[in-house]
């Protein structure tokens, strides 16, 4: 039986904030030489060959021969990411299972696992992310640290994450990341699930390379996560991107909390089985593409509310990139039309369009997300 509280082999090395700062640099942008690194970073050249030389004799960095990605630079000086220097865990909760990934420190997916959750108690709950992660750090040995989402309220009580609110769970005040730390020793990252996904496709997936950025992740609920001048929206109490109950028509179904028309009572998986009297979503999207009206009107409805919440975000942050992704997504495809109605009637018409790109999914995104809050939490 292994000692859950022994201190790992291997931890994360307490990087000062100039190494921070160059190991982000190509973590996120990319190999580079160092005259590139000192210009990207404002550092000087000395500083900086100072710091590649701790950054490579740390692991993290290697001088490689290949040339930087835009073809530029002089390949003997270009300084590589070394992805297998570090891994990190992450961990996605939804009431009935919890799916677990381990990546490198490029956020490549290299293991993956998915169980049932043995229950929804906490302390249960707790028990069984760290069994997972004891497993990863067998087979891991650098494994750095442990990012967890879940679809909830995380806010910072004394400088720790706490679940404060998670209706699928049924949690309420949750000090998770406390409980998780205590139990692996690791760093943990605690968020909630659609803002995690905003950071990681930001950082690493379809968001690269865009400053400005909002992110729809769809499902059970609807919300929205914010990237804006190249920074993750937090707001002032941990949770923005409220949109479920943004107003939609003044008649129509009622929302859990009691609002007529409002997106939620239209978007979500939960309202779409309601409003096309199902009981699977994956039937609703065969009954309409079999030309069943009622489904049809229930998918369509539901495209129509995801335009309406999309052209209002789209009006207020002016995004260069919107991503609609979450395991509801084919309510973007299967009610584009209506979609489309909605997003003509409410963009501002001086406003030039954004790219809208509807993203495949899977859940092991989210723990995917998850673990890129866990790079993020130690770089
Ligand atoms: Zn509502």
């Amino acid at each position: 039986m292994v000692d859950s509280r022994s201190e790992p082999a291997w931890a994360w090395p307490d990087l000062h904030d100039a190494q921070r700062a160059v190991l982000l640099e190509v973590l996120i942008n990319g190999s580079a030489s160092r005259a590139e690194l000192a210009r990207r970073t404002g550092l000087s050249r000395t500083s900086l060959t100072r710091l590649a030389r701790d950054l490579v004799e740390l692991g993290f960095l290697a001088e490689g021969e290949t040339n930087a990605p835009n073809g530029r630079g002089r390949p003997s000086e270009i300084l590589n990411l070394e992805p297998s220097a570090a891994q990190f865990a992450g961990v996605k909760l939804t009431g009935e299972a919890l799916y677990a990934v381990v990546t490198d420190l490029q956020a490549n997916v290299i293991e993956l696992e998915e169980q049932s959750l043995v229950s929804r108690y906490a302390p249960d709950a707790v028990s069984q992310i760290a069994e997972i992660v004891r497993g990863f750090s067998a087979s891991h040995p650098r494994l750095a640290s442990v990012g967890v989402c879940l679809a909830g309220d995380v806010e910072q009580v004394r400088g720790r994450s706490v679940i404060v609110g998670s209706h699928f769970l049924g949690w309420d005040n949750v000090p998770l990341e406390s409980l998780v730390e205590a139990e692996t020793g690791l760093p943990i990252a605690m968020s909630n699930d659609v803002q995690a996904l905003t950071a990681a496709h930001h950082w690493f997936g379809a968001g690269v390379g865009r400053r400005s950025l909002v992110l729809f992740g769809l499902g059970a609920g609807i919300g929205a996560g914010i990237v804006v001048n190249d920074e993750l929206v937090r707001g002032s109490h941990g949770h923005p991107g409220k949109v479920g109950h943004i107003p939609v028509r003044h008649i129509g179904p009622t929302c859990d909390r009691g609002h007529v028309g409002c997106a939620s009572a239209y978007v979500t998986i939960p309202a779409i089985l309601h409003n096309a009297a199902d009981t699977s979503f994956e039937r609703v999207l065969e009954r309409a593409a079999a030309g069943d009206r009622a489904a049809q009107s229930a998918l369509d409805d539901a495209g129509y509310a995801l335009g309406v919440v999309v052209a209002q975000l789209m009006n207020v942050i002016d995004p260069e990139k919107v991503i609609v992704t979450g395991e509801g997504l084919a309510v973007a495809r299967a009610g584009k039309a209506a979609m489309d109605i909605a997003l003509a009637e409410q963009l501002d018409p001086a406003f030039e369009r954004s790219e809208i790109d509807v993203h495949d999914f899977s859940f092991a995104d989210y723990a995917w997300a998850a673990a890129v809050s866990a790079i993020r939490r130690v770089v």
